[in-house]
């Protein structure tokens, strides 16, 4: 086992978006591809962003995507709790000992001055508790004043830092104000709990969208004041929408579903988005696109990452799942579409191997079946000339003799069956001297009622069953009389 752990530590917001996902995804493969830990940290300090049951999305979403971690508030381990709100009094002693270092101070500005700075334009906080008196502190803490704490970031100088994903970055110290590290409820701040607990919990890559790109100083000089080690940063791309005029812009609603359980909902396989995701902004060495999440954990390497933004497309994404459905086994692909299959048949059993077959070359999503099958449930009104066509060469004179001869051979056959079926219908063309085509295409129409369909016209047959086939065919023949 190597020293590499990494750690996904979402905060509990609602649903599980594509990006936050990557991001899991990344750290897992971070840590698998090294040997590491991966470690689920919540971060819940945040009380007011926290939504009922989002924890429970957070661990149903790794759990169908596959992403086992080695310790986390459910399984444990040796750095627990994982929730930040089981473990609030792990922070303030840091920003205590910060304080008597100097490198921290008690700010004890109301909200209502804070306000004002900010109308009068002020950006950020002006530093006016940074420079109080020990005994001006001491008699404000005496009366009992709220406070919060903040840290005294250099006023000159830069601070830099390197990621694995976008290289070197500087940004000049005056630029950082002095960030808020524990909150006057007592709580941390986000930014602080996240270094302690990074820290204590000795995450070594660190693995997050580049939105956090721009804290990444603050991060770092608080590593320094704490006089700690920094893990490695990993920032992923962002991940970007295609608009209808061309253009990319943040993945948003308006592209698409944005979130795990909503790409489920659209019919896409958990495995499918989970291949799909892990090629947005990695890039395998060879051509392979489609990935289990172990050919995944064996082939990941941080130095493929890009840092350009990757797009989200949801045709690529439809395409990864019609492949997946081809590939599946046999058992798999009946298992998933006959929750389908009974939607449209009710109990009544049917040969299920003809549907598998004539579905599983052309499905992208599962929840197709119903609607490329409504036509066995209901014959739907059709138009007469539906039975015109040119390439089989049909018209309104030969089609109702093709299914008059075709009623009176079907009408015979001691079983109901694709094979038996096919056999008669091939002697019958034959036999009427016309090409299969002739025959078959007003059988079709007749039986589906619609001018595409999965499957031909034997299997259409095969599936309705010899009563309604034949019901089916004598009010075509009807209609054509
Ligand atoms: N709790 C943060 C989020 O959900 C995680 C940021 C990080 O990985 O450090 O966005």
């Amino acid at each position: 086992m190597s020293n590499v752990r990494t750690r996904f530590a979402p905060s509990p917001t609602g649903f599980m978006h594509v990006g936050n996902l990557r991001t899991g995804l990344y750290a897992y493969l971070t840590a698998k591809s090294q040997g590491g830990q991966f470690v689920l940290r919540i971060e819940d300090t945040d009380q007011e962003r926290l939504v009922e049951g989002a924890v429970d999305v957070i661990y149903r979403t790794l759990g169908r995507v596959g992403l086992e971690h080695d310790e986390g508030p459910d399984t444990g381990g040796p750095y627990g709790p994982y929730v930040q709100s089981q473990r609030l009094e792990t922070y303030r002693p840091y920003a205590e000992q910060l304080v008597k270092e100097g490198k921290a101070y008690y700010c004890f500005c109301t909200k209502e001055r804070l306000e004002q700075l900010h109308e009068q334009g002020f950006g950020g906080y002006d530093r006016h508790c940074r420079d109080l008196s020990q005994e001006e502190v001491g008699r404000l803490l005496d009366a009992g004043t709220p406070y919060v704490i903040r840290q005294k970031v250099p006023l000159t100088g830069s601070t830099t830092f390197q990621d694995a994903v976008f290289g070197e970055i500087t940004i000049e110290n005056k630029e950082i104000e002095d960030q808020v590290l524990i909150k006057a409820d007592d709580y941390p701040t986000y930014n602080f709990a996240n270094v302690i607990d990074d820290h204590l919990m000795n995450i070594t890559h660190v693995v997050r969208g580049c939105e956090y790109l721009t804290s990444t100083p603050k991060y770092q000089m608080l590593y320094e004041a704490l006089g700690w080690e920094q893990p490695t940063y990993i920032h992923l791309p962002l991940i970007m929408g295609r608009n209808e005029d061309g253009s990319t812009s943040k993945l948003a609603k308006r592209h698409g579903s944005t979130s795990f359980e909503g790409l489920v909902e659209d019919g896409y396989l958990p495995e499918v988005i989970t291949n799909y995701i892990a090629l947005l902004g990695w890039a395998p060495k060879d051509n392979q696109e489609v990935f289990s999440l172990q050919e995944l954990v064996e082939n990941f390497s941080v130095d493929r990452i890009s840092k350009s933004p990757a797009v989200f497309d949801y045709d690529k994404l439809n395409w990864f799942n019609g492949e997946y459905i081809k590939a599946m086994s046999d058992e798999e692909f009946r298992a998933k579409a006959m929750p389908y299959y009974k939607e449209v048949f009710g109990d009544v059993e049917k040969p299920w191997e003809v549907l598998d077959t004539i579905l599983r070359a052309r499905l992208t999503k599962f929840k197709e079946i119903p609607g490329l099958l409504g036509f066995f449930k209901e014959l739907p009104d059709y138009p007469t000339d539906f039975f015109v066509n040119k390439k089989s060469k049909t018209n309104l004179e030969n089609s109702p003799k093709m299914l008059e001869a075709a009623i009176e051979t079907l009408e015979q056959l001691p079983v109901w069956e694709l094979e038996v079926i096919h056999e008669a219908m091939i002697n019958l063309a034959q036999k009427l001297e016309v090409k299969n085509g002739t025959l078959l295409w007003p059988v079709r129409i007749a039986a589906a009622g619609t001018l595409v369909t999965p499957g031909g016209a034997m299997e259409i047959l095969t599936l309705l069953g010899r009563e309604e086939a034949l019901d089916r065919l004598r009010a075509g023949l009807s209609e054509l009389a």
